[in-house]
């Protein structure tokens, strides 16, 4: 077990960095981990992460009722108990609101996609949880299927919740998240986001959970390229329309893969390109292929 002091001091450290690198301002965000399997210790209600001291500290049990300190326990700590429950595993969770990432579910635009290959492998894709109010019950009860099987997730609109072994790694996965949307962001002002191909997305994903580890429930289909992706990930290669929410269609739902090989058996090598009326009746039978017509 690791001594209360250097937690203490590791989650004052971690506070100011989410400070430092503009993932959160003012008194947003909170920060916990497990002192151990009864104790938790995390950030009170109403203080600055970037001026963060000891005092600001409390420590609570896994219903959230205060053991020691002085402050009050945030009511955000919920989404951080549930993530406890859901993920034995996990001894640190980090929420803050990065920017960026923010800005993705309030433009609709979905982070569940695979872009970055070191993204995919480290840490699969981000979902988003659709919108509850903060600080409620509701949205940690939300939150639990989704941290089940992700160690970064999104909520609409409001910010991140990353869970990790450690500190150190709950705070690697919030950057990686919030690099990511940059960079994704800086692709889409270019003009273009190219995604990875379905099956390089599924052997990365399988060869990160191998040599990295994850969610057990993810890990448990390592086996299985692109099980534990979003079906937009793994049904349309370079699709540029995931669900907009970032979670995957329902399982029966298929999408329409229209390729080069097969526009060019249903057009012919002399034409192609140039029927439109033909283009779309390709298009059409390929949508009634997927739908099982
Ligand atoms: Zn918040």
């Amino acid at each position: 077990m690791i001594p209360e002091r250097k937690l203490r001091d590791e989650i004052i450290r971690f506070s100011h960095l989410c400070y430092e690198r503009h993932l959160l301002v003012a008194m947003d965000g909170n920060l916990s981990v497990k002192l151990s399997e009864t104790e938790i210790l995390c950030t009170k209600a109403g203080c600055h992460k970037g001026f963060l001291v000891d005092e600001d500290l409390v420590v609570i049990d896994r219903k959230g009722k205060k053991l020691r300190g002085s402050g009050t326990p945030t009511s955000e700590m919920a989404m951080h108990l549930a993530c406890y429950d859901e993920r034995p595993d996990i001894n640190a969770v980090i929420h803050t609101h990065p920017p960026i990432a923010i800005a993705f579910t309030i433009a609709g635009v979905s982070m569940a996609r695979c872009v970055l290959p070191e993204v995919v492998l480290t840490l699969g894709t981000v979902p988003t949880v659709e919108y509850a109010t903060t600080g409620t019950l509701t949205l940690a009860d939300k939150l639990r299927p989704y941290v089940r099987d992700h160690d970064a997730v999104l909520m609409d609109r409001h910010g991140a919740v990353c869970l990790g072994t450690s500190l150190l790694i709950a705070f690697c996965n919030l950057e990686t998240m919030e690099h990511t949307a940059l960079i994704t962001k800086t692709a889409r002002d270019l003009g273009n986001v190219r995604e990875l191909p379905a099956d390089e997305a599924g052997k990365l994903r399988s060869l990160g959970l191998k040599r990295y580890g994850g969610p057990p429930s993810a890990v448990a289909q390592a086996d299985n390229p692109g099980a534990d992706l979003p079906h937009a990930c793994t049904g349309c290669s370079g699709c540029a329309h995931p669900s907009p929410s970032g979670i995957a269609p329902k399982s029966e739902m298929k999408m329409a893969r229209v390729t080069q090989a097969g526009l060019g058996a249903t057009l012919g090598a002399s034409d192609r390109g140039k029927d439109t009326a033909r283009l779309e009746d390709a298009l059409v039978s390929e949508v009634l292929r997927a739908l099982g017509k």
